[in-house]
């Protein structure tokens, strides 16, 4: 996984809370506490669920959650690292909180996540009014270092962990539509793609005990949710031991252990990683109508000698084996994916392979980017990043546009099917529709009927579709 998805946590609250923002309802409601915290989170959603971690351990220290950093005691951003222009996002947004803590001495704020891993103590001496730079498993030690900090102390804790998984500690759903919500069951990656920092930045890998996750899904489905994504970097190599008894499961076995709580409760998971995902996990998926019909695999690039540089640790035969066998376990399955455009060295014909790649894996969707060289990563080291700037993105350009031919065509094959819908809310063009997503992870708008709401499962016909969205009527 090194998906960016670009938006702040504030961005989607103010959209989403219209809907019944659980949380901030509770919290705005904790007049009582004095103390308050703001939290902005970057990158991708494991960040988002370790602020949702973070907001658990501030909740036990006292402190209530606040839109208005102004109002703020604490001002927190967890930041991403897997792109130049994530870090330079957060720089930013550091300027603002800058004036903010001008305007009120004593407000403390604290860098979180993987470029507070990356730079570490470097960031206190690049940003002076930071007071807190803690790695993600470091976040248990927030309640000390938050002391330290408010008697004057700089706090920092970026020691990387083996065992830590947070899964005791209770996530506290940030910014959640009391439908959809997110469960990471493992941490680190221990892979070590070329172009990539996460190693570096979350460590080796640790699976979740999985009784902590189905009881964390247990919970969320007793409480309204109707749909969980199981969250890693690598989720095929999930994998814990009974330390007594020696006995192991799974990601197929955790997948099915999810599925089998409720049948109304709906399971979707990411990222998998090519050289991992097993024809097991496939038959699961294929025997429990309650796990989504969708596989999020990134492919990064179509060609052998690029994978082999990236240190994909599979080839192009190996991936288009994976494709083949998803379709032919999954017909209906949707599989989306990651592409680099311009990577070092990379000709012409090897980014042709990328999109001949794509036209046989027909995306429903992709997240394209062109190759951003990180500091410390194996790609940085051994290759010279000779692309030019001005190619990088023509072969990205030319990326997009081709998953935007797929992606229509892939929606258009759509018009006329009917599927079970579950409903997040309202459309963000019109509060007559409703909004809600298949199991092949497409959203469908539609309009609204009586005695259908959030949070329940409706049979809707595919009238109309774009290459990002689909349009349907419902079907009683
Ligand atoms: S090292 Fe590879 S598999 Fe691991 S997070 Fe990075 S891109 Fe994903």
């Amino acid at each position: 996984m090194n998906r960016n998805n670009s938006g702040t946590l504030l961005d989607k609250s103010i959209d989403e809370t219209k809907q019944g923002d659980v949380f901030f309802q509770e919290q705005l409601a904790k007049k009582e506490s004095n103390k308050h915290f703001y939290i902005e989170s970057y990158g991708c959603q494991m960040n988002f669920s370790d602020s949702e971690i973070v907001a658990s351990i501030l909740g036990e220290m006292g402190y209530a959650a606040t839109k208005d950093m102004h109002q703020s005691d604490l001002i927190l951003i967890n930041t991403c690292s897997i792109r130049e222009k994530a870090e330079d996002t957060v720089r930013k947004r550091l300027r603002v909180f800058d004036k903010v803590k001008e305007q009120k001495p004593g407000t403390l704020v604290g860098v979180l996540g993987c470029m507070a891993e990356r730079l570490k103590t470097k960031l206190l001496e690049q940003e002076r009014l930071v007071d807190l730079v803690i790695g993600p498993d470091a976040y248990r030690s927030l309640p000390q270092l938050v002391a330290d900090a408010s008697g004057g102390e700089k706090g920092v804790n970026v020691l990387l962990s083996r065992e830590e998984t947070y899964a005791d500690i209770n996530p506290v759903r940030l910014n959640s539509n009391g439908v959809t919500a997110f469960i990471s069951i493992m941490r680190g990656c221990n892979n070590m793609c070329s172009f990539c920092i996460v190693p570096f930045t979350r460590g080796r890998e640790r699976s979740r005990e999985p009784f902590s996750i189905v009881a964390e899904a247990t919970e969320l489905f007793n409480k309204g949710y109707r749909e969980v994504t199981l969250l890693g970097q690598n989720v095929d190599s999930y994998l814990w031991e009974n330390p007594e008894t020696k006995e192991t499961v799974n990601f197929a076995q955790l997948l099915d252990l999810t599925a089998k709580i409720h049948p109304d409760l709906r399971v979707r998971f990411s990222t998998s990683h090519p050289k991992d995902i097993t024809d097991e996990v496939l038959h699961t998926m294929a025997s429990r109508e309650n796990i989504c019909n969708y596989i999020h695999l990134p492919v990064q690039s179509g060609n052998s000698r690029v994978l082999d540089l990236m240190n994909r640790t599979y080839d192009r035969d190996w991936y288009m084996e994976r494709v083949e066998s998803i379709y032919r376990i999954i017909p209906d399955c949707a599989i989306s994916s990651d592409m680099i455009a311009g990577f070092c060295t990379e000709t012409e014909e090897e980014h042709q392979d990328t999109l001949s790649m794509m036209e046989f894996a027909k995306y429903s969707m992709s997240y394209m980017f062109f190759y951003s060289e990180r500091p410390g990563t194996l790609a940085a080291r051994k290759y010279e990043d000779d692309i030019p700037l001005d190619i990088k993105k023509r072969r990205l350009n030319e990326i997009i546009r081709l998953q935007n031919q797929i992606s229509f065509k892939h929606n258009q094959n759509d018009i006329g099917k009917t599927f079970r819908v579950l409903i997040e809310g309202d459309s963000k063009k019109s509060d007559q529709d409703f909004k809600g997503r298949n199991s092949q992870n497409k959203m469908i708008i539609f309009p609204k009927s009586e005695g259908l709401k959030t949070g329940m499962y409706c049979n809707v016909k595919v009238t109309d579709a774009t290459s990002a969205t689909l349009k349907g009527t419902l079907v009683v």
